[in-house]
């Protein structure tokens, strides 16, 4: 899990853009993006979490490498799709006198659930 609160402050203060809200979406389908606390024992409780809820190695059709049209060295990455479902990909923060509208305890959240690979995140800034 990757924390992102602080670079896209970053950005948000080099747009120059005060008041109006941020668009954070993840481009990938085995990523998440989600608002929660970046917290050391809480992000192991995440993955726990998610193993019991999707177990890498139960059945699942898409794993079924063999029987789709795509690369053989496709991985096995069902539960990866599965939990990107449940946590979600993007989140609109409000943006207030230049700052992100977050609770003390919010962070952005990447949650990398197939890789490490690199990936990409889209940050829109509106308002003026
Ligand atoms: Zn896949």
């Amino acid at each position: 899990m990757y924390d992102l609160t602080r670079k896209i402050q970053e950005w948000i203060t080099e747009s120059g853009i005060e008041n109006g809200f941020v668009t954070v979406t993840s481009q990938h389908t085995t990523t998440a993006l989600s608002i929660n606390e970046n917290e050391e024992r809480l992000i192991e409780d995440i993955k726990a979490f998610l193993e019991r809820l999707i177990p890498a190695d139960d059945r699942y059709l898409h794993n079924d490498i063999h029987l789709r049209d795509c690369p053989p060295d496709e991985p096995e990455n069902a539960h990866s799709h599965l939990a990107a479902l449940l946590l979600g990909s993007s989140e609109v923060v409000p943006l207030a006198e230049g700052k992100l509208v977050l609770g003390q305890w919010q962070s952005i959240m990447l949650y990398e659930l197939d890789g490490p690979r690199t990936r990409k995140v889209a940050v829109q800034v509106y308002g003026e």
